[in-house]
């Protein structure tokens, strides 16, 4: 039997979920849930300061939100771990143990400032510093803090079987120097935390962000040092900004929970960054299912993409429009909340029939709440332009007509209205549009909305009469 697949992503709480990081996490989700096989959460954060709780509940908001449901980690069922680096202290020093034991690490009390001083010595002599291991001995002091430095190999080749840039040779020599495992304070370095987490987690493929290839000859010479073979690695290219520069603030939103804010679909954005980097033939639509069984890394490129918001935007009206509404009434919740209407005491039919109306044409969820504002118990705003055109005095006494009739109807509902608005339109000799549009201002303020029929349903009876009635006796100015 092949053996399982174990993946992992491992964020540093820095600061909130971002984009690369959502992506990276896809992939790794992706892999393992293809294959059958685990995804670990696992938080790096040893280097990290107080800000780190809010940070570490930013990634699990922003996971959970994506959908990328993590196996083993925090909060997850399987009872392993710790899985914080900062739980796992006496694991790492187990391992610098064994490598301080068999003479590949050793300690080193050198200071910074003498270190400084080897620098300055090199730049002076026009050659390039590097650290020396022979510097260890020369500066022993037993009782002082120390460093433990792993002992590198000073030669040869360290060649990575990339997933993704095929087979990557290091020159060791040029690549892994003597660097620090542990520092001063007992905590591990980055490089080599990283390679005890994987090798204790049983980690078999690493897929990470590129940044990290020039890392990657440091772990796998650590592996080799304890004779361990190393996972699979995956080194996936950068997301770029459109002026090709790395992706960060500057170029706009790239927390993930910025984008739940601005109405994105969380399925609208992890539809967007499984193509950041990977193909499958020219598809662009991708339900979760199809990305769990079209996913293989053979088909993670090596360009770097370029984040194109516009892209973004079409995916996201994409799902709205095929959304079904009971789908996104939930999402919809928050920004009916942010708005101040109150969805809460609204049946979930009458929330369904707002959202029916408007998914069509809405290009994210803040679009859609705001569109659905007049359906719910609110004051109007009447845009002036609409008043002076729609509302003058002629329209006002056929708007007083319309109303008395629709007053005495039985029932109250667009199957109901419209052949009442045709009828009323033909006995006057109006056209449609010219019954319509008056009442279109008189109930929303405007004169853009959803289908007018549906609009008076969902706003009801009695708010469409109040509305028309106040429309009507709105000052003479504004109309
Ligand atoms: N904590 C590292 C980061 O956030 C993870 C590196 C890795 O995946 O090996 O970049």
């Amino acid at each position: 039997m092949a053996e399982q697949v174990r993946v992992r992503f491992a964020p540093s709480p820095t600061g909130y979920l971002h984009v690369g990081g959502a992506r990276t996490a896809l992939f790794n989700w992706l892999l393992a849930r293809h294959t059958g096989g685990v995804f670990v959460l696992r938080i790096e954060d040893t280097d990290t300061g107080r800000e780190k709780e809010n940070a570490v509940q930013a990634i699990f908001d922003g996971l959970k939100w994506l959908g990328l449901t993590w196996d083993e980690g925090p909060g997850a069922a399987e009872p392993h771990g710790p899985y914080f680096q900062t739980q796992r202290l006496d694991i790492y020093n187990r391992y610098v143990q064994q490598l301080l034991e068999s003479g590949r690490a050793y300690k080193c009390w050198m200071t910074p400032e003498q270190l400084e001083a080897k620098r300055n010595e090199a730049t002076a002599a026009g050659a390039q510093y590097r650290y020396q291991r022979a510097w260890a001995a020369q500066h022993e002091a037993p009782g002082q803090p120390f460093v433990v430095r792993f002992q590198a190999p000073t030669e040869g080749a360290i060649v990575v079987d990339d997933l993704v840039h095929g087979t990557v040779t290091f020159d060791a020599k040029e690549m892994v120097d003597d660097f620090v495992i542990v520092k001063k304070d007992g905590i591990p370095t980055y490089n080599f935390a990283v390679v005890i987490d994987d090798a204790t987690m049983a980690i078999t493929h690493v897929i990470r962000g590129d940044d990290h290839l020039s890392n990657t000859p440091k772990q796998v010479a650590l592996y080799q040092a304890l004779g361990i073979v190393p996972p699979r690695f995956g080194h996936i290219p950068m997301i770029l900004g459109p002026d090709k520069v790395k992706l960060s603030k500057r170029h706009g939103a790239v927390a993930v929970t910025q984008y739940e804010d601005e109405g994105f679909l969380p399925h609208a954005l992890v539809n967007y960054l499984v193509r950041l980097g990977w193909s499958h033939g020219d598809q662009e639509i991708f339900s979760l299912e199809e990305m769990v069984a079209a996913f293989s890394t053979d088909a993670l490129n090596k360009t770097a993409a370029v984040f194109d918001v516009q892209k973004l935007s079409w995916l996201n009206a994409h799902y709205i429009k095929t959304s079904s509404p009971a789908e996104l009434v939930p999402l919809l919740r928050r920004h009916w909340d942010t708005l101040g209407l109150d969805h809460a005491s609204r049946p979930q039919a009458w929330l369904e029939y707002a959202v029916r109306t408007l998914q069509e044409r809405a290009t994210n969820l803040v679009e859609l709440a705001k569109g659905s504002r007049v359906y719910f118990d609110v004051a109007l705003t009447y845009d002036p332009a609409a008043v002076a055109k729609q509302l003058g005095p002629d329209n006002r006494e056929m708007l007083g007509a319309l109303r008395g009739r629709l007053e005495a109807l039985p029932a109250w509902t667009a199957a109901v209205l419209e052949p009442v608005f045709k009828g009323f339109a033909e006995e006057r000799g109006l056209k449609l549009g010219g019954v319509i549009q008056p009442v279109r201002v008189a109930v929303t303020g405007s004169t853009a909305s959803a289908g007018m029929y549906d609009v008076l349903e969902l706003v009801g009876r009695d708010a469409s009469l109040r509305r028309m009635a106040e429309a009507m006796a709105l000052p003479a100015a504004q109309a």
